[in-house]
């Protein structure tokens, strides 16, 4: 079931991300249907297809490692939710972002398994998105609020880097965005989602030895550089004007 949808999704959104890239040019209108999965969040949960194939990220990323990521490590998280959600007609009802907004409404029985299976949900489906570039840097809005914020983006860099190697054991770094286009460096153990605090994410870098140990084994550093040249800058523009509108979903 979930991979008929999936695959449907894969065949949808081949048009979709074929259309910024033959018009040429960069533009971050042209990628705001891209970062909108609006009512794909919900329940019955799905895994969103990758914008780009596998092996797009080669060799900062291995295309085995983005396969078993995305297929396995993300459809666990998603085949939790949904088995932990099976009886819950109440919080089916609910979007990701509500549903991670209101914990205190999950039954404390399956609270915990909401809690990272929702949370790890949330975390790859921004993951996917802000990956499949050529790195470099942004421009326009997103570049003067880095500069603002953080004084420049090599000092984002480091200090995100920083942080994500401060990370003991599995979790993530993230850089947050509010309704008023600030951004503040977190980071996050598990897969706890800033969504919990009702907070954006704008991109993270998930340090979880999945996301790096075939290629890299234990050199996090290595990894966390080489992941800075495969962001999708226009893709992380797109999230920011969104989330200034109030629109970005996860
Ligand atoms: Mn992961």
């Amino acid at each position: 079931m979930i991979d008929l949808f999936r695959r449907a999704l894969i065949l949808g959104a081949g048009a979709l991300w074929a259309a910024p890239a033959a018009k040429g040019l960069i533009s971050t209108a042209a990628y705001a249907d891209e970062i909108d999965y609006g009512a794909r969040l919900a329940y019955p949960y799905a895994v969103p297809a990758l914008p780009y194939a596998y092996d797009a990220m080669e060799p900062s990323i291995d295309a085995m490692t983005m396969q078993l990521h995305h297929d396995k490590h993300h459809g666990a998280y998603v085949g939790n939710l949904n088995a932990a959600l099976k009886d819950q007609p109440d919080l089916q009802a609910l979007t990701l972002p509500e549903l991670l907004g209101q914990l205190d409404k999950v039954p404390e029985a399956i609270r915990t398994v909401v809690r990272n299976n929702a949370g790890g949900h949330a975390n790859h489906t921004v993951f996917w998105q802000i990956l499949g570039g050529k790195g470099g840097a942004p421009d326009g809005d997103l570049a003067a609020a880095i500069d603002r914020d953080f004084g420049s983006l090599a000092k984002l860099q480091g200090d995100f880097n920083a942080a994500a190697l401060k990370v003991f054991g599995s979790g993530w770094a993230m850089v947050l965005v509010d309704a008023d286009g600030k951004l503040t460096l977190v980071s996050r153990p598990n897969q706890d989602s800033p969504l919990l605090e009702g907070k954006r994410v704008l991109f993270g870098n998930d340090v979880w030895e999945h996301a790096y140990y075939l290629k890299y084994q234990n050199r996090r550093a290595d990894y966390l550089a080489a992941w800075w040249g495969v962001l999708h800058w226009p893709r992380i523009a797109a999230r920011y004007a969104a989330a200034r509108a109030g629109a970005l979903t996860v």
